[in-house]
C-alpha cells in the first residue's frame, strides 16, 4: 500500500483518502497554481497507526523519500544550517472537525538554523520572529503545552517594550522570547524543544494521527454522525513567508459574497503576517480590494486565480493565499460555507452562468436552509445594540422581557408580557418556563444543552452558551460586556440565527419568503427581492423533479387554505379531536356519562351537524384535492374535567349543600376513565369499538358533508383513516359499519361518494401485520409519531426534557428519533410494511403523517422507501417540497 502522495499525484475526489485539505492542494497543484510544493500521508497510514499504536514500517521510508524528493527540488535540506528548508505539517480529514490538531508551522527551525535563515532572508527580525512562532505551536499542539503561557509572555514582552503589537517587536526582543518559550516547553512538557528538524517533523506527524481521538474530536463525530473510523491525513508543505516585510502578507477569500452570493471581491489580507494572524484578529486586516493599491500584480494574479477555481469546482470557493516578497502562493482552497439566502442565490447564479443543471442547483440548498429563511427576523435597518453572542441553538427572532427563573416566565406570560427567559443553563424544572417564554438564553452549553435540545424541539427560539453574559440568577440579573447591568423585566432581544443577543426591542419584520410564499409578493414583480426569485426558480425545479406528493396537516380551513398557498397537494391528516372541545364539551360530557342508548343517540345527533359543518368548510378550502380525516384518536378523559378541579367543585358544593349530582357522576366517570399509561389505553380505533356510535357519527358526517359539496358542485376528495389499529379485525369491524353508514347516506342524498378507508400504520404489530391489514385497507398512513414512541418505548412528551440530552452528549444519537425518523429500526418497520402492503393490494396509497414528514432527512428515506406523500404542518410544506425535489434528483 502506497502511504504517501506528493501534491501532483492526487486529485479533488481523493478526499477519502487525502482528506479535503489534501485532495484540494493536489488538485490545485494539478491546475498549475503557484501550490508551494509538498505531499501528503495519507488516512490509511493514521488508521494502520491508530490501530496497532504504531506507525507502518513503510511509512517512515515513504516519508523519507519525498521529504529527499522536496529537498532535492527545493535545493536545501529540511532544517538545514545555513539555509533550511521549512516546512507546514497540517491535518486535513476528509470533514473538518474542530477539536483536531491544526496545524505546526516553520518545522525545522533550531537554534542553529534560524541563523542561517536569517542570513538567507537578509531579515533577523523574521527569523526570530518564525523560530518562536514554531516553539509556540509546537510546545501547545504536538506538546500539549498550556498555549496561554506563551500568549501571556508575548503580551508582557508587548509590555514591556511599550508596543501594541507583535511586528513591532524586534529581533533582540523576539530572541529574548524564544528562550522564554523554551523554557516553557521544558518545565511544563519536561523536556527540551527538540532540535533535530526530523524529530521535529516526525512528532508533529504523530500528534495529528493522534488529535484524531482527541476527546472533543471523538465527541464531535458522535453528535455529527461522522464515522470514527476515517482517520485524518497529514500534509507536509514547503513554507512561504508572508513575515517578511510590507511587500509580504497572507490573506483569506472567497469568489464571491457568503453573505449575499455576489461576485465580486470579498476577503481580507493582513500585511508582514503568518499563518492565522489574519483569522486571528491581532491586528487589523485591510479589505483585500486593499491589496490591488497595495501590489497590483499579486492582486490581478489573485482574481485570475479565483475566476479558474470557480470555473473549475463550478461553486463557491474559499482560499488562504500568501505573498512572499511579491510572489503570490496558494495554501488552500475548499467549497465555501454561505449563508442561507446565499445558498439560493448562488444555485440560481451557477445556473444562469451555464456552470450547473437545475438538479446540481437543488442539491447545493438545503431544506433547513430555506426552513431558515422562513423564520421572522431583525430588522436590518434597526439601530442595534449588540451586547453579546452565543450559540445559534434554534432558530428565530425573539423580543421580550428578561426574567430569569421559570415561575416568573409563567407568571408574567399569564398576564400578558413576552418574555424571554434568561439562564445560567436549563434543567428539566424549567420546562414550564421555557415554553411560556418567548426565547431562551443561556450562558453555558452547546448545541447539545438541555436548553438546546428542549427549544429546537418546541420550534422556539435559543441561543445558548453566551459565555461573556454573566448571568446572576439569585439576584435576578445579568452583567453584559462593558458592564451594564440588564435587571428582571428590561426589554431584550435574541436572534437564534446568529446567536446575537441585543439590548431593548429590535424591530421583528416577516420573512420575505414567508410573503411570497403566502401570496403577497410576487417572483417576477419590479420590487421582488432577489432571495424571493430564486427560491421561486428552486421550488420550481424541486416541484418538476420531485416524485413524493406533499399534504398539510391541518384541521381548519384557514391552515388548509395557507397550506394550499404554500403547495400543499392535499390535507394528510386532519385530527378531529380539537371538534370536540369548546362549547363542544357539554355534549362529549353527555355521551360520556350516557346511561342508557338514548342518552347517548342525543348527545351524538346534536355533535353530528357540528361536525358536518367543519367538515363541509374544509373540504370546500380543498375543493379537488384529497383530505384524510382521523377519526377521534385520543382518550376520553382528555375531554372531561381535570380531576382536581373537579374534586374541589363537589367538596364545595357539598359543604354548602348544593345540588351536585352532575359533577359528582362526572368525577365518578373521570375516575372510571382514568389510566395508569393513557398513550396506552384506550384510545383510537379502542374507543370506536367501545362507544357504540361515535365513530358512526364521524363518518356520517363526513359522508354528508362529502355529499353537500357534490350537490354544491364541489370536488369533494374525502378518505377516512382509523386510527391505532393493531389487528386487522379491527378495521374489519368498523370497516363493516362505516360502510354501512356510507351506503346510508349515498342512497339518502343520491350521491356516489367513493370515500376511501384505511389506517394508520402507528403501532409495531400493525406495521408487522401489514400484509393482512391491506386487505382491509386502502391506504396507509405512518404515524410515525406513535410508531417511534412504541418501538422504543419512549414517552414522547417526558424523555425529550429528562434523559435525551445525556443521550445526546454521549452521542448514542445524534439526533431525537422524534425528529429525524430511526432508519435502522421505525424506517425498517415502515419499509418492510409498505412492501407487505403492496403485495396484498398493488395500489394500497402510502403516507406519512407526523413531525418527520417536514424533517428533510426523512423525507429522502420515505422517498427511497418508495411512499405517494408525507403531510407536515403548512409552515414545513415547502421545506418537504423542496427535499423531495432533492432526493428525487
Ligand atoms: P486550518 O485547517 O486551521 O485552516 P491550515 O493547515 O490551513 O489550518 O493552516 C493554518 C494557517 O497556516 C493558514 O493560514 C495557512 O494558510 C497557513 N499555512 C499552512 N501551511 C503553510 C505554509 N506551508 N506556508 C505558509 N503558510 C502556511
Ligand atoms: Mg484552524
Ligand atoms: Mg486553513
Amino acid at each position: 500500500m502506497k502511504f504517501v502522495y506528493d501534491f501532483t499525484e492526487g486529485n479533488k475526489d481523493l478526499k477519502d483518502l487525502l482528506g479535503g485539505k489534501g485532495a484540494n492542494l493536489a488538485e490545485m497543484t494539478n491546475l498549475g497554481l503557484p501550490v508551494p510544493p509538498g505531499f501528503t500521508i495519507t488516512t490509511e497510514a493514521c488508521k494502520v497507526y491508530l490501530g496497532s499504536g504504531e506507525e507502518p514500517v513503510a511509512l517512515r521510508d515513504e516519508v523519507s523519500d519525498h521529504l529527499t524528493a522536496l529537498e532535492q527540488r527545493m535545493g536545501k535540506k529540511l532544517g538545514q544550517a545555513d539555509d533550511p528548508l521549512l516546512v507546514s505539517v497540517r491535518s486535513g480529514a476528509k470533514f473538518s472537525m474542530p477539536g483536531m490538531m491544526d496545524t505546526v508551522l516553520n518545522i525545522g527551525l533550531s537554534d542553529k538554523s534560524v541563523q542561517g535563515l536569517a542570513k538567507q532572508a537578509g531579515d533577523e527580525r523574521f527569523a526570530w520572529d518564525s523560530y518562536r512562532r514554531l516553539i509556540q505551536m509546537f510546545g501547545k499542539t504536538v506538546l500539549g503545552v498550556d498555549g496561554d503561557l506563551f500568549e501571556d509572555a508575548l503580551d508582557a514582552a508587548k509590555k514591556a517594550k511599550k508596543v501594541a503589537v507583535d511586528t513591532e517587536l524586534e529581533a533582540a526582543d523576539l530572541k529574548k522570547l524564544v528562550t522564554k518559550f523554551k523554557k516553557i516547553v521544558k518545565t511544563e512538557a519536561g523536556r527540551d524543544f527538540p532540535q533535530d528538524p526530523r524529530e521535529q517533523m516526525d512528532l508533529a506527524i504523530k500528534a495529528v494521527f493522534d488529535s484524531w481521538n482527541g476527546d472533543r474530536a471523538k465527541l464531535y463525530r458522535r453528535q455529527e454522525r461522522i464515522p470514527h473510523d476515517l482517520g485524518t491525513a497529514v500534509n507536509i508543505c514547503s513554507m512561504v513567508f508572508g513575515n517578511l516585510g510590507p511587500d509580504s502578507g497572507t490573506g483569506v477569500a472567497f469568489t464571491r459574497d457568503p453573505a449575499s452570493g455576489h461576485q465580486g471581491v470579498y476577503g481580507d489580507y493582513l500585511q508582514n503576517a503568518q499563518g492565522e494572524d489574519v483569522v486571528a484578529g491581532i491586528r487589523n486586516t485591510v479589505p483585500l480590494a486593499e491589496l490591488e493599491r497595495i501590489d497590483k500584480t499579486s492582486y490581478d494574479r489573485l482574481m485570475q486565480i479565483m475566476e479558474t477555481l470557480e470555473n473549475h469546482y463550478k461553486d463557491l470557493c474559499d482560499i488562504e493565499f500568501t505573498i512572499e516578497r511579491g510572489q503570490l502562493w496558494m495554501l488552500q482552497t475548499r467549497v465555501g460555507k454561505r449563508t442561507a439566502g446565499a445558498a439560493f442565490r448562488i444555485a440560481t447564479q451557477l445556473v444562469d452562468q451555464g456552470l450547473i443543471d437545475e438538479a446540481e442547483a437543488l442539491q447545493r440548498v438545503t431544506g433547513a436552509q430555506l426552513a431558515q429563511l422562513m423564520f421572522p427576523r431583525f430588522d436590518e435597518k434597526a439601530k442595534v445594540e449588540q451586547v453579546g453572542r452565543g450559540i445559534a441553538a434554534s432558530p428565530g427572532a425573539a423580543v421580550g422581557k428578561a426574567v430569569f427563573d421559570s415561575y416568573t416566565a409563567v407568571k408574567w406570560s399569564r398576564s400578558g408580557e413576552k418574555v424571554i427567559l434568561v439562564r445560567r443553563e436549563t434543567n428539566p424544572d424549567d420546562l414550564d418556563g421555557m415554553i411560556a417564554a418567548e426565547g431562551i438564553l443561556t450562558s453555558r452549553g452547546g448545541k447539545t444543552s438541555h436548553a438546546a435540545v428542549v427549544a429546537r424541539g418546541m420550534g422556539k427560539t435559543c441561543v445558548c452558551g453566551a459565555e461573556e453574559l454573566e448571568v446572576d440568577t439569585k439576584r435576578r440579573r445579568m452583567t453584559v460586556p462593558g458592564g451594564q447591568v440588564v435587571e428582571e423585566g428590561d426589554l431584550i432581544s435574541i436572534d437564534g440565527s446568529s446567536g446575537k443577543v441585543y439590548l431593548g426591542e429590535v424591530p421583528v419584520v416577516p420573512s420575505p419568503v414567508v410573503e411570497y410564499f403566502e401570496g403577497r409578493m410576487h417572483a417576477g414583480a419590479d420590487d421582488a427581492d432577489e432571495l424571493v426569485e430564486a427560491v421561486h426558480r428552486i421550488m420550481a425545479f424541486a416541484d418538476r423533479k420531485r416524485r413524493l406528493r406533499v399534504r398539510a396537516n391541518a384541521d381548519n380551513a384557514e391552515d388548509a387554505l395557507r397550506a394550499r398557498r404554500f403547495g400543499a397537494q392535499g390535507i394528510g391528516l386532519c385530527r378531529t379531536e380539537h371538534m370536540f372541545l369548546g362549547d363542544r364539551r357539554e355534549l362529549v360530557e353527555r355521551l360520556i356519562l350516557a346511561d342508557t342508548e338514548t342518552e347517548r343517540e342525543e348527545a351524538l345527533k346534536e355533535l353530528l351537524p357540528l361536525q358536518k359543518t367543519d367538515f363541509v368548510e374544509l373540504f370546500e378550502a380543498m375543493d379537488g384535492l384529497p383530505v384524510t380525516v382521523r377519526l377521534l384518536d385520543p382518550p376520553l378523559h382528555e375531554f372531561l374535567p381535570d380531576i382536581t378541579e373537579l374534586s374541589v367543585r363537589v367538596a364545595l358544593a357539598e359543604a354548602r349543600q348544593e345540588p351536585h349530582e352532575n359533577e359528582l357522576r362526572l368525577l365518578q366517570a373521570v375516575h372510571r376513565l382514568h389510566e395508569q399509561n393513557p398513550m396506552l389505553g384506550l384510545r383510537g380505533v379502542r374507543l370506536g369499538l367501545v362507544i357504540p356510535g361515535l365513530f358512526a357519527m364521524q363518518v356520517r358526517a363526513i359522508a354528508e358533508a362529502a355529499a353537500e359539496r357534490k350537490n354544491a358542485k364541489g370536488d369533494p376528495r374525502a378518505e377516512i383513516m382509523i386510527p391505532l389499529v393493531g389487528t386487522v379485525q379491527e378495521l374489519e369491524i368498523v370497516r363493516e359499519e362505516a360502510d354501512r353508514v356510507i351506503a346510508e347516506v349515498e342512497a339518502a342524498t343520491g350521491t356516489e361518494l367513493k370515500l376511501a378507508i384505511g389506517t394508520m400504520i402507528e403501532l409495531p404489530r400493525a406495521a408487522l401485520t401489514a400484509g393482512q391489514i391491506a386487505e382491509a385497507a386502502e391506504f396507509f398512513s405512518f404515524g410515525t409519531n406513535d410508531l417511534t414512541q412504541t418501538v422504543w418505548g419512549f414517552s414522547r412528551d417526558d424523555v425529550e426534557a429528562s434523559f435525551f440530552t445525556s443521550y445526546l452528549e454521549k452521542g448514542i444519537f445524534g439526533v431525537s428519533p422524534f425528529e429525524t425518523i430511526d432508519k435502522d429500526g421505525v424506517g425498517k418497520l415502515v419499509r418492510d410494511a409498505a412492501k407487505a402492503g403492496r403485495a396484498t393490494r398493488p395500489d394500497l396509497k402510502l403516507g406519512v403523517c407526523g413531525e418527520h414528514g417536514g424533517d428533510p432527512e426523512s423525507v429522502h428515506f420515505f422517498h427511497e422507501a418508495g411512499l405517494d406523500y408525507v403531510s407536515c404542518s403548512p409552515f414545513r410544506i415547502p421545506v418537504a417540497r423542496l427535499e423531495a425535489g432533492r432526493a428525487a434528483s
